[in-house]
């Protein structure tokens, strides 16, 4: 592909849009240790209602179907929440939303959770004392909260939302892997997201990665994990987890069997200064087989507008949305151009460098890829 064609494959084009988050705040009733809001510098920020509009009408005219309504705090934290999701669904767009459900919902909030496509459960473990010191949550609200919306499907003869439970794998919690899967099983939930810890340095008390466990204690997690993994496949539950996760689980437990001390260990964790993952790096030649900056937007309480949710990252966005200027704009601007340039071409700044959801591949293997995808949504609007 030559500079012509990768110049082609930067434009953006909004009807290619096919996941779009927003959060209409990033304010929470809870502080993760783990949770960027620890960092010094974190500012709470929401949504105006002018932005809001600016947001809906974008998603009305160029028919998106779905909306996510998640974020980095907690959305129903947000005044009035319920009614701008119940216009949404009035209107036949289809709602998704995250929630860590840990106040107990009132009755409204219930009925409007109950129309929900799908809800993700922020849930690490279902161990009381560990969820308590590790997220500051109740999990009795949480097992309350989803029996109310079960019992709501039920009563009135409705579809709930597909369950999903989203959790954190941390060192902390990998001792009740197996209860939360089962846990996840037997009350209606069809999907555990585990995402691996991103380990944000300037946070003092911040939970454990998993794998910087030594000897008897990483054999543990191990066949924890492999036996939660057994529980899911047997009860029809599927495990999400990031690219490689099976891999770098089994490359651990190599390294625990060989009693390699933490400092002498091939899975060694990445870092951009900021954030330290154990996710590998793209060498020469290579890239990150990602398509989000095409087909991805997320919108943020204070008007970024990011390309991914790798959302700790204030330099990675497209742009800041604000009275003077539209998401259409952003999508088209010569930063988001950038940003799907260095994708094309392996050229990627120090965020795609380190990121531990999306895979390494060629970069003519992507290029080949994208080629194909847009020919193929040509007619897709501009
Ligand atoms: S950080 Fe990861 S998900 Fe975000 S654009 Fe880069 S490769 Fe894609």
């Amino acid at each position: 592909m030559g500079n012509f064609a990768v110049n082609e494959c930067t434009e953006g084009r909004p009807g290619l849009i096919n996941r779009f988050i927003v959060e209409l705040s990033n304010e929470c009733n809870l502080r993760c240790r783990y949770c960027h809001q620890n960092l010094p510098d974190f500012k709470e920020h929401r949504m105006s209602a002018s932005m809001l509009e600016k947001v809906i009408d974008f998603g009305l005219r160029h028919s998106i179907k779905q909306i996510d309504f998640t974020g980095a705090g907690e959305t129903t934290f947000f005044a009035g929440w319920t009614s701008i999701f119940n216009r949404l669904l009035d209107q036949g767009i289809s709602l998704i939303m995250t929630s860590n459900l840990a106040r107990l919902f009132a009755d409204d909030e219930i009925e409007t959770v109950a129309r929900l496509a799908e809800l993700s459960v922020s849930l690490d473990t279902i161990d009381r004392k560990i969820a308590k010191d590790l997220r500051g949550v109740d999990i009795r609200n949480i097992i309350y909260n989803v029996m109310k919306i079960r019992s709501f499907g039920i009563a009135h003869n409705v579809c709930i939302p597909n369950l999903i439970v989203s959790a954190v794998f941390t060192a902390e919690a990998v001792e009740g892997i197996e209860d939360l899967v089962a846990f996840a099983a037997a009350n209606g939930f069809r999907v555990v997201n585990l995402q691996d810890l991103v380990v944000f340095k300037e946070i003092d008390n911040n939970a454990q990665s998993v794998w910087s466990l030594e000897g008897e204690k990483g054999l543990r997690a191990v066949r924890r994990t492999r036996k939660a993994f057994e529980i899911a496949e047997r009860e029809g539950l599927m495990i999400r987890c990031q690219e490689g996760f099976l891999d770098r689980l089994s490359q651990f437990e190599t390294q625990c069997l060989s009693g390699a001390s933490t400092r002498n260990r091939r899975l060694k964790p990445v870092t951009n200064g900021h954030l330290e993952t154990y996710a590998k790096t793209p060498g020469p030649g290579e890239t990150r087989a990602c398509k989000d900056p095409w087909e991805f937007l997320q919108i943020i309480g204070n008007g970024f507008v990011r390309p991914c949710c790798f959302r700790s990252v204030e330099n990675i966005i497209f742009g800041q949305l604000d009275e003077n200027n539209s998401l259409d704009e952003i999508i088209a601007s010569d930063t988001a151009r950038e940003m799907r340039r260095s994708l094309l071409t392996g050229d990627l700044d120090a965020n795609c460098r380190i990121c531990h959801w999306r895979k390494i591949i060629p970069v003519e293997e992507f290029q080949l890829e994208m080629r194909e995808y847009l020919a193929q949504h040509q007619n897709v609007n501009r």
